[in-house]
């Protein structure tokens, strides 16, 4: 497997820059071990941020990504697919956040950078182990099984069939309706149980 890591840190504006020495964090990636390119970006998830990384892969022949920003929850998707564009497989790219669990919460500047740096460094090793993966479509049948007989199976299967979708309901006595074929009345209306 090549080992050609390039690791790009954000600055995100202020929002990571003014806690997170990132240049200093970038400068400490170009000595792991398979990083061959560390920068960092005023704002990587921009267009010109993007291209930047689109660019990088080409220039240095990158293997693998590392981009220290914010939750994935906010970029994984247009860093993979800026991967995508720089010919990469969009799963060879780990994504280290450095903003909501570390510069949004710490407020010491060296003991961030520090703690960023070794983020970047857990995030350069997994994506060294990193396997290029496919997206598989693969088909369903609408069909949905019910387990239990009872009231809420009942419900459940009916709600279901109501939707549209085939159901199969399972119960293991002779009957359905649960416990509630066990009771005569019920209270309030005294309507028979059954
Ligand atoms: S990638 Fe995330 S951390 Fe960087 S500028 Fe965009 S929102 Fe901010």
């Amino acid at each position: 497997m090549k080992k050609r890591v390039g690791v790009f840190v954000c600055d995100c504006g202020t929002n990571i820059a003014s806690v997170v020495d990132t240049e200093k964090v970038a400068e400490y990636a170009s000595t792991l071990p398979g990083v061959v390119y560390s920068t960092t970006y005023k704002y990587m998830c921009s267009d010109p941020g993007q291209e930047l990384v689109r660019k990088s892969i080409q220039e240095h022949q990158l293997e693998q990504l590392v981009i220290a920003s914010c939750s994935p929850r906010m970029h994984e998707k247009t860093f993979r697919r800026a991967a995508e564009a720089g010919g990469l497989n969009g799963y060879m790219f780990e994504m280290v956040n450095i903003r909501e669990q570390n510069s949004w919460v710490h407020p010491d500047r060296e003991e961030a950078t520090r703690k960023a740096q070794d983020l970047v460094r857990m995030g350069v090793s997994k994506v060294l182990r990193n396997k290029p993966l496919q997206v598989a479509t693969v088909p369903i049948s609408k069909k949905a099984m019910v387990i239990g007989g009872g009231i809420a199976g009942m419900q459940a299967a009916l709600d279901i069939a109501e939707a549209g979708h085939q159901v199969i309901l399972v119960e293991r006595e002779a009957t359905i309706g649960g416990k509630m074929t066990q009771l005569d009345k019920t209270f309030p209306t005294m309507d028979c149980a059954a």
